[in-house]
């Protein structure tokens, strides 16, 4: 059944990759509800599987990777896994938008940033080469790329990194999407950049009333602009709900282990920051337990043996056997 009101729902995505004898099982089981107009944080480390999981809604997976069956991305209650080819294409740049971490990825060297917007323009519209170029214009002003009517004209190469970053987000809106999916967007930018390019994400879902799926390792970011989050580990969704609620009352060990990474203010500059001790596993040998034990130091012999229900406690939903009444600590980590 889809919720009432959702843009998007991920319901038991699975996405694996086929490599030799092994089965790399990147995402597994991810349930994500988007609403209209609202920004998600999907954050974890890496390897937890955000970027597969906004590369499977995109339809960017290829051999040997693939949507398992009965996965579900439900767009606008449409089920996109079941979608072919042709109307898949038409959705994204369309109605799904996406964009990187290196806006160099995204933009071709030999051509101006202005034929590339214009270009993408006539892809999904039919629109003249002036009036793309004068809209070409337009997009460039509101993502705050300065004197645009010049800026048009010039080679990638030619703007600095924040200014590239701009133009993708200019060539993400050609066609008013009705959901950006942006992967890291800021992470190769230095802070100050990266702050402005925060704000401008902001300011356009205010502007242009689009969702915002905001993949990052980084819950400072989250804090900063998302309305919700959901916090992946080990190819699954271990804590979701509202930002205010998983960042002040975080009920999975996993999301207070992030939070704890966290920087703050008036910091001395000698201290260490906190890491969580270990490594995530393997995807291709996925723990029969919980994901996260070997690094949980609240882990119990029943997390090893069986993988934790998804539990609502408050706000939040949470998958971790400490949320569940009968579980009783009886061990202490290793890790
Ligand atoms: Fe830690 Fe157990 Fe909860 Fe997993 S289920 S997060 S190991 S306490």
């Amino acid at each position: 059944m889809t919720e009432l009101g959702a843009l998007l729902e991920l319901r038991d995505l699975r996405t694996y990759f086929y490599t030799g004898d092994a089965v790399a099982k990147a995402v597994d089981g991810v349930n994500l509800t988007i609403h209209p107009g609202r920004i998600m944080g999907v954050v974890g480390e890496s390897g937890s599987g955000k970027s597969v999981t906004g590369a499977s809604i995109m339809g960017l997976i290829q051999r040997p990777g693939r949507i398992e069956p009965g996965s579900r991305i439900l767009f606008k209650g449409r089920d996109l896994v079941r979608e072919d080819e042709r109307t898949l294409r038409g959705l994204r740049g369309n109605e799904i938008a996406m964009i990187f971490q290196e806006p160099m990825t995204s933009l071709n060297p030999v051509f101006t940033v202005g034929e590339q917007i214009i270009e993408n323009l006539q892809l999904h519209r039919r629109i003249s080469r002036r009036a793309a170029r004068e809209r070409a214009v337009e997009l460039m002003r509101l993502v705050g790329i300065p004197a645009p009517e010049k800026r048009v004209d010039s080679y990638p190469h030619e703007l600095s990194g924040g200014m590239r970053q701009r133009v993708v987000i200019a060539m993400a809106l050609t066609c008013d999407p009705s959901l950006l999916i942006a992967d890291e967007p800021t992470t190769a930018l230095d802070v100050t950049i990266q702050a402005q390019i925060l704000e401008l994400i902001v300011k356009l879902r205010q502007e242009l009333g689009m969702a915002v799926m905001f993949v990052t390792h980084d819950l400072g970011v989250v804090a900063e602009i998302c309305d919700e989050v959901a916090v992946m580990y080990g190819g699954q969704v271990v804590e979701t709900g509202p930002v205010n609620q998983v960042l002040s009352a975080p009920r999975h060990p996993y999301t207070r282990g992030l939070m704890a990474c966290i920087p703050r203010l008036g910091m001395d500059r000698n201290m260490r920051l906190s890491s969580i001790p270990g490594i995530v596993p393997s995807s291709k040998l996925w723990p029969a337990g919980c994901r996260f034990a070997n690094r949980c130091p609240q882990a119990m012999a029943r997390c090893r043996d069986a993988a934790p229900p998804q539990v609502r406690s408050g706000e939040n939903e949470a998958s971790c056997w400490l949320l569940v009444s009968d579980a009783a600590p009886v061990e202490t980590s290793d890790g």
